[in-house]
């Protein structure tokens, strides 16, 4: 994994040798002087986009406009970008234009937080105008320059904010915190689909809580679809961003159309459906014909929801695992006979019969009254079709 970090030294060598300047910046500073991990190692630079091509073998131009160019000479693609100034951000999300300028300081003032602009020689020192490394000594996420300018360029920032103080467990300073209750209605100048990435990543950090709470007190909330109640979400983590997209559907009455506000994909919409289906079971006692349909990570992350939400439950996550192993089948699908069985034993068209009497066939090997053999379910269902 740190095969990254060699290659960026590598790509600032070559830049180095042919006369320009180069630098580890961003994401990549940040997590090295926290000590996290973090692969995504990009690297600015004095020389312009078409002097970095002249200088590597390998390069792919994924955004020669924006000044980035993508060098693939030492293995790992490295991202590589031009010193940049921005400037214009009439619509609150991005530059109008952006400059390319010789002089590293002007790049480190367009980023967002002192802790994201900081850079990072190959020898390892640090480059640290804004003071960084004092706030993440400090854990506060600072705004590089004036705040409510900063936010006003780019709506989006105050999310951001939001996201890395609960992913570091940091809070945001005073100013910077002002700024965004102040600019909070701007949120609606960017694209859902950029919040949801946001949201995403707060639901899934270490303090989710923390993120809802900051989203609620800046009242970012009164702009954003679905409630952000701080006291539904004690207790919760999950690394599963879906996890967390369902449970604040749950915590919405179970609203499900919020994932379509955000433009969450229909496989997110079915994961929701199905832990919701699950949660309700799990409220009833979770019935064995339901304990057959959830797998266990199912029945884990309800029973997870159910402690979230403060409801006592009369038996544990290991209780349903234990009853759910003594189930005669594990899944609907191990079941011994099919409906083309039944159609083939009544002689009866294909209906909705057949999904009927397969779900009462089920409940009967649940329930003892027939083994799940194909013989025994046959003269059930003669007993059962007779009868009817
Ligand atoms: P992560 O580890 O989550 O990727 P990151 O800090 O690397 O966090 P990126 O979105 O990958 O975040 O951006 C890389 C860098 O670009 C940031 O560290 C910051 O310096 C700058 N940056 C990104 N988005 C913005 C923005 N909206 N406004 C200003 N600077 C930004
Ligand atoms: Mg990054």
């Amino acid at each position: 994994k740190k095969m990254h970090w060699q290659a960026a030294k590598k790509v600032i060598n070559t830049i180095e040798q042919a006369g320009f300047e180069a630098f580890i910046v961003g994401g990549a500073v940040r997590d090295y002087y926290l000590k996290k991990e973090n692969n995504d190692v990009d690297i600015a630079t004095s020389a312009l986009p078409e002097e970095i091509q002249a200088i590597f073998h390998h390069t792919i131009d994924v955004g020669i406009a924006h000044g980035t160019v993508l060098v693939l000479d030492f293995g790992e693609p490295i991202e590589v970008t031009t010193y940049r100034t921005e400037s214009g951000y009439s619509d609150h999300r991005r530059p109008d234009t952006v400059h390319f300028v010789r002089n590293l300081k002007e790049d480190l003032k367009r980023r967002d937080f002192t802790m994201n602009a900081m850079a990072l020689s190959k020898s390892g020192d640090y480059i640290d105008y804004y003071n960084g490394r004092q706030h993440i000594d400090n854990k506060v996420i600072c705004a590089v320059g004036e705040p409510l300018q900063r936010f006003e360029e780019d709506a989006l920032r105050m999310l951001r904010a939001i996201r890395f103080a609960s992913q570091l467990q940091f809070s945001i300073e005073y100013q910077t915190l002002q700024a965004i209750h102040q600019k909070a209605s701007t949120i609606s100048y960017i694209s859902i689909e950029r919040i949801q990435v946001e949201l995403s990543k707060i639901f899934t950090s270490k303090h989710a809580q923390m993120g809802i709470e900051y989203i609620e007190n800046t009242s970012l909330s009164n702009y954003l679809p679905g409630k952000f109640n701080t006291h539904s979400w004690t207790g919760f983590y999950s690394e599963d961003r879906q996890v967390g997209w369902a449970y604040f559907c749950l915590v919405n009455e179970s609203d499900l159309s919020l994932l379509s506000a955000y433009r969450c994909s229909n496989k997110d919409k079915l994961f929701t459906k199905s832990i919701l289906g699950a949660y309700e079971s799990l409220l009833n006692g979770m019935p064995p014909i339901d304990l057959l349909r959830y797998d266990l990570s199912m029945l884990k992350t309800a029973c997870q929801f159910a402690e979230w939400q403060n409801k006592v439950l009369p038996f544990s996550f290991d209780d349903l695992a234990d009853r759910k192993s003594t189930l005669p089948i594990q899944h609907i699908n191990e079941l011994a006979i099919s409906g083309r069985d039944l159609m083939e034993w009544s002689s009866k068209k294909r209906g909705a019969w057949i999904k009927q009497t397969l779900d009462t066939a089920i409940l009967a090997v649940l329930n003892g009254e027939a083994n799940n053999d194909k013989q025994q379910l046959k003269e059930w269902f003669h007993a059962f079709h007779d009868e009817g």
